[in-house]
Formats: C-alpha cells, structure tokens, sequence
C-alpha cells in the first residue's frame, strides 16, 4: 500500500478525511510498467466484436487533453452553466464509481494501488475546490463551464508547482491529478469526441475507456491495428462500426485502462476476445501464426467474390452491405456486394456543431450513389437518440436527451417532430434518385400512421422540387420501413399497408424486446437475439411482408452471421444486409445449402421455447 501523503491543496474536500491516494503518476511508475522488460503478460478478455489479430504498441487515448475553445457567457446564462457544471459532475462521478465496481477482477496489489486513487477522483468531483472555484469564475468573469474548470485547474495547478518543495515529482504528480479530474469534467461539458484520434501511431492498438459511435467515425482503419474498451456491448453502434470498417476490435475488457500503458506491447485476438499486454514469446508466436491464417482466409475467400449467393437448389440470395461511413465504400467492392441494404446517414450529422444543409447531403449521398452504380442503395433517414450523439442536434433538440433516451423522441419520432429536418433530407435524397437505384428507409417506425405520415412529407417534398425544375423519376423510390420494435413487429400488417418494404433491425428489435441496453456491457449475458421472443416477431414481420410480396430483409447484425443463415434462409428471407467484410463467409455459408433443409431446420428452430436449446441448435446445424 502507498505510504499516506499530504493531500496538498490539489485534492482538498470538504468530505472526511481518506486514506491519502497514489497518483496517477505513481500508477504508471508501478513494477510492472516501470520494467517492461521483465514484466509478465497480464490477459484481459472482453467481449470480441471484430475479429482479427494485431500486434502492435498500446495507444493510451485517456490522457490526450480535450480541446476548449474558449467561451465567454452572458449574466443571464450563468445559472444555466452552473447546472451544467453539476450534470457533468455526477456524469464524472458515475463514470469513475464504475471503474472503482469493476476493480475487483484485477489483481489484488492492483486494486489496492487504485481505489484510493479512485476514491480520492470522486471526493475532487464532489464539493471540492476545483469546482467551488469553477462555480465561483461562471458567476464573477462570466465564463462558460468548461472554460472555467480549464481556468481554476490551471490556477490550482500553478499553485501547486510553485509551492517551496523539495519533493518536484509529488508536486507535478498531484497538479497532474488535478488536470485529469478537469479533462474528464470538460470531455463531458463538451460532449465533443474525448480525444483527438488524428495523432494515433500507424499500427497502434487504441485503448480506451469509451469509444463513442462519433469518436468510431474519426477512425482511420488503415492506421489504427485494433480497438480495446472497458465500455460497451457487442450490438452498440460503435462495436458495429469497428466490424465494418474491419478493425480488430475487443470490448468490456475489466482493468483495461488501468493495467494498459502508452507504448506498452501488446497483441489483441478480436475472435477470441482478448488483449494480451507484454506478450510472451509463446503469445507472440502463435498471433503471427494467426495473422498468416489470415491472410491465407482473406485470399481464399477473395475469391467468392465473383460468384453467385445462390443454394444448392438455385435460390438467389441477396447480399448487401450495411454502410455507415464512406471511408468503408471500398471494402463493399472488395466484398461483392449487391448494393447497400443500410445506409445509416448519422455520419453526415456527428462531430461537427452544425446540420448539413440540403446541398452538403446532395454530394455525399451522390457520391456513394455514383459508386454503387446500378446497385440498389437503401438510405435510412436521420437515426439520432439512444446512444448516438449528434452534438449539431443536441443543442437545438434539447428535449430529445429526456430522462430515457432510448424509449423518447427517437428516429422518425424525432423526424416528424421537427419536419424541416426529414424534408431536407427528403430533398437531397430525390435529388439523387435519378442517378441510381435509390430507396428511402425511415427507422424507429412503431405505428403504421408515422409511414403515413412520412409518406405525405415525402410527396410533398417532390412536387415542391418537381416545380423548382428538379428532374425526378416518374415513380418515386419506394419508402420502407424499419422493422426494429416489437410493436412494429407485431403490427406489420398494418404497417405493411402503407410501406413499400421492410427492413428489420434484429439490432434494435432485440434490445426493445429484451429489455436489455445493446451497448451496456453489464447487460451484454443477456442480449441474445436468438431468444425466441426475438425470432417469433421476425417471423410474424416476415410472414406479413410475404403475404403481400413485400420485399423485406434483415439488415440488424445476424445477418452477418453465417451460422445463422439457415434459419434466416429457413423463415423465408431472401435479402439480407450486413458489414462488408462479413458478405464471403455469409455467400459460402449460402452456397452450401438447401432451402427444403433451412425450411426445415426454422421449423423446428421455432417450436423451442429455451433459448438455449436455440443456440445449441444452431451451433449444431449441419452436424446432426
Ligand atoms: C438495427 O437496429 O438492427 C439496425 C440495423 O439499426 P441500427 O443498428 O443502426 O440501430
Ligand atoms: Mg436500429
């Protein structure tokens, strides 16, 4: 245990008193990350989310310091910004309580050395100085929140520094704990991407705490050799994003942020959903023996590429790809894609303060459009709520935060609710239709008045740009729905009588009907799409789509699974989009089958109630 120190003004509260804290410069002067080179591998798994092997030098995100632009507010603000100043408090103080939960899997010596430190982080978020002083400087020099913590951490840590001390370490390790606290507090104030991801070594291994869904879209896959997280589940739209732009991902990882140091080696199994720090001989051996596995696999599969998705017994399978930044649009090539079955537009409106106009969403739908060529292109209109933060949106759509985001003015909730923003998007999206093979997908559907609803804006929107001159193609690109909810599902009769398709979100469909967050990595043991309250409403949503010819997919991530395209197959679904670099395993799992076996295998997949007995009949398929 560390010797107790003087606390110094740094960390002076007004709580009781505490066992003293190790610095967070001590944590990183411990044993093993002062001596690499005789250190032990330390194997922390997660949950793996994208598959892969790397090795590469850990890239420590949470210490990068968050930008603050300056900002200067009004007297009559300054209530406003206090309370701010408080949301991001208790927002810091749940984030480091977590960590502090999640200490128990790490070793011992460990957790001794840092749930004082992680002690001590909450008492500095509670009435401490820094945020006496931070309230104090909103209210006298009338300063935004974020610009006034940035100000009296600097101020407390100047103080710090001077102070007539033998001791130079100590004294930079605690106005270097201050600067920590104040960077947490300022990431949350902003709400901008917690760390600048542009100076990112060619070939690290990024660790983070939290990897947002915005922070994912800055992601070069090219530079970037894997991704590990303590936060997060399988299905988040982050773990999604890693799986599409094909960057070896494992999440949830307990301990991560605290064992894992700058520079340290380190190789990451996205399969097998471990990060492995300081590697031995024998781990390095065997991850080199993998990455030539996989290269060998990627040529090998490369050359599925040009076949058909077709069964045994001639079925023709659709397989498209889900997109969700443009950076991806060349690995739908690679893959072979049919077009896109999910363009999710959230990337046109994240990291940046302001909405795309009309024009700005013209060129970038025309872009992908152009590169598609005659391939159809599905484009969701505006998903924003739950987990993805829109910063542009968040300011002028306070209401959308609300006390339960996930179950508020989500999706084509939202859309309908501020019309000027789906008609703008309508806009850009006919403006385009005439260059390819365009269809419109409005997601969070849950009643079929909101397709109706929809379906008018959309009309309108193409008589207005019909009179401004506009070309657009005689009969408009059909308006699907997403199939994401239960409710939807269980009245996709009716919905199917004003939706021109159906895509189902398994992604969101299984959250809602499970009750279970898809990012919340507590929670993640029991997000299981293949429970069968999950299969029974894709089934009743496939059955009413064919009923009426309707063409309807799967575009959540099952669909990318290729253990489970029997039993897609089997439920009569012949379109399925997933990320691209899942399309050859999915077409050599299509290829190799018959539609009578999957008919039959969904049958009996459906008559169980367990599912577990789901499971082990899937993983069983084909063996039997
Ligand atoms: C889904 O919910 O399954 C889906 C495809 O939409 P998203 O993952 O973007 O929420
Ligand atoms: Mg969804």
């Amino acid at each position: 245990m560390v010797a107790p120190r003087d606390t110094g003004p740094a960390v002076k509260t007004d709580g009781p008193a505490k066992p003293e804290a190790p610095r967070p410069e001590e944590r990183r002067r411990s044993p093993r990350a002062a001596a690499p080179a005789t250190a032990t591998e330390q194997r922390l798994t997660g949950i793996p989310v994208s598959p892969g092997i790397a090795i590469g030098a850990v890239y420590d995100t949470s210490e990068e310091v968050a930008e603050t632009p300056r900002r200067a507010i009004t007297e009559a603000e300054a209530d406003a910004e206090r309370t701010r100043l408080s949301e991001a408090a208790a927002q810091s103080r749940k984030q480091v309580a977590k960590l502090k939960g999640r200490l128990a899997v790490l070793p011992e010596e460990a957790q001794e050395e840092l749930e004082p430190l992680l002690d001590a982080y909450i008492l500095m978020l509670g009435n401490s100085r820094l945020l006496r002083g931070a309230r104090k400087r909103i209210g006298e020099e009338l300063l935004a929140a974020e610009t006034a913590v940035h100000d009296e951490a600097e101020a407390i840590a100047t103080t710090i520094l001077a102070a007539k001390d033998d001791d130079k370490a100590g004294l930079n390790r605690r106005a270097g704990e201050v600067r920590e606290i104040a960077r947490r507090l300022i990431r949350n104030l902003t709400a901008t991407p917690f760390r600048s991801l542009k100076g990112v070594p060619v070939g690290a291994i990024l660790v983070a705490e939290e990897l947002t869904p915005a922070d994912a879209a800055l992601l070069e896959p090219g530079r970037i050799a894997a991704v590990c997280t303590e936060e997060g589940g399988a299905d988040g739209h982050t773990a999604i994003m890693l799986r599409a732009l094909g960057i070896p991902a494992v999440i949830g990882c307990h301990g991560l942020t605290a064992a894992a140091k700058r520079g340290d080696q380190a190789v990451v199994d996205g399969a097998g959903g471990f990060i492995a720090l300081h590697p031995t001989a024998e781990t390095l051996a065997a991850a080199k023996e993998g990455l030539a596995a996989q290269a060998k696999e990627r040529t090998r599969l490369g050359k599925l590429r040009r076949l058909p998705a077709e069964t045994l017994d001639g079925q023709i399978v659709e397989l498209q790809a889900n997109l969700e930044i443009p950076a991806e649009l060349p690995l739908l090539d690679q893959a072979g894609a049919q077009g896109i079955g999910l363009l999710r537009t959230e990337f046109l409106f994240m990291n940046r303060k302001d909405l795309p106009d009309e024009d700005a969403q013209v060129s970038a739908y025309r872009m992908i459009v152009d590169a598609m060529g005659h391939d159809p292109v599905t484009i969701r209109v505006l998903d924003w709520g739950g987990e993805k933060e829109i910063e542009a949106l968040a300011e002028s759509v306070p209401m959308a935060v609300g006390p339960n985001p996930a179950l508020g003015l989500r999706g084509i909730r939202l859309l309908l609710k501020r019309p000027e923003l789906l008609e703008e998007q309508f806009a850009a999206i006919l403006r385009v239709s005439t260059q390819g093979n365009v269809r419109v997908l409005l997601p969070m559907v849950t009643i079929p008045a909101e397709v109706a609803e929809a379906r008018e804006i959309y009309e309108r929107v193409a008589r207005r740009l019909r009179r401004r001159g506009e070309s657009l193609p005689d009969k408009l690109p059909p308006l699907g729905a997403m199939i994401e909810t239960p409710g939807a599902a269980l009245a996709a009769d009716a919905i199917a009588l004003e939706a021109d398709f159906f895509a189902i979100g398994t992604n969101d469909l299984a959250m809602y009907t499970l009750a279970v967050d898809r990012a919340e990595i507590d929670v993640a043991h029991l997000y299981d799409p293949l429970h069968p309250a999950v299969l029974r409403l894709m089934q009743f949503a496939i059955e009413a789509a064919l009923r009426l010819r309707m063409p309807v997919s799967v575009c959540g991530e099952m669909a990318g699974n290729p253990r489970l395209v029997p039993l897609l197959l089997g439920l009569g679904l012949r379109s399925l989009s997933m990320n691209a670099s899942a399309i050859p395993r999915v077409k050599q799992a299509v290829r190799a089958l018959n539609i009578d076996d999957c008919a039959r295998f969904a049958r009996r997949v459906m008559e169980q109630s367990d599912p577990a007995q789901i499971t082990e009949l899937v993983e069983k398929f084909g063996t039997a």
